[in-house]
């Protein structure tokens, strides 16, 4: 898990410039598991830290995902926004919860390669994102 501490280089070894608002958005969505929508972020911004608007949410969480530090998932129809490591990995999306895990790479590359063996189509797997059911809902 990240240290708050880190914002900032987080935010400089983007190329950005860590502004207040990038950095109020960076911090509430470092170690959360579920993706949130601009909204859920700008709710709970104004609810615990400071008073900010929904469009400089927006943008700040626009230039985070351009620069790489968030990646983006679509939420019933809706953009979400996690904050995710900087290791390669694919997306396991729980359809119950919204819980996105990080999924190594290796994990999935012979399924990859018996995609190619029987399709004859080669992936280019820089984002994979597979649906399902996480541990935790499946057991309830
Ligand atoms: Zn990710
Ligand atoms: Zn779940």
């Amino acid at each position: 898990m990240t240290v708050p501490i880190a914002l900032d280089a987080q935010l400089r070894v983007a190329g950005l410039t860590p502004t207040a608002q990038r950095r109020a958005v960076l911090a509430l969505l470092i170690g959360r598991t579920r993706p949130l929508a601009a909204q859920e972020v700008h709710a709970e911004l104004n609810r615990s830290v400071r008073h900010i608007g929904l469009t400089t949410v927006y943008r700040a969480l626009h230039t985070l995902a351009e620069a790489g530090l968030l990646h983006t998932f679509d939420l019933r129809g809706q953009r979400a926004y996690r904050h995710c490591g900087a290791a390669p990995h694919q997306h396991l999306i729980c359809t119950s919860c919204d819980a996105v895990t990080e999924c190594p790479p290796d994990i999935v590359r012979s399924w990859l390669n018996e995609l190619y063996q029987h399709a004859g189509f080669t992936p280019h797997p820089d984002r994979l994102d597979l649906k399902g059911t996480c541990g935790a809902c499946a057991n309830k």
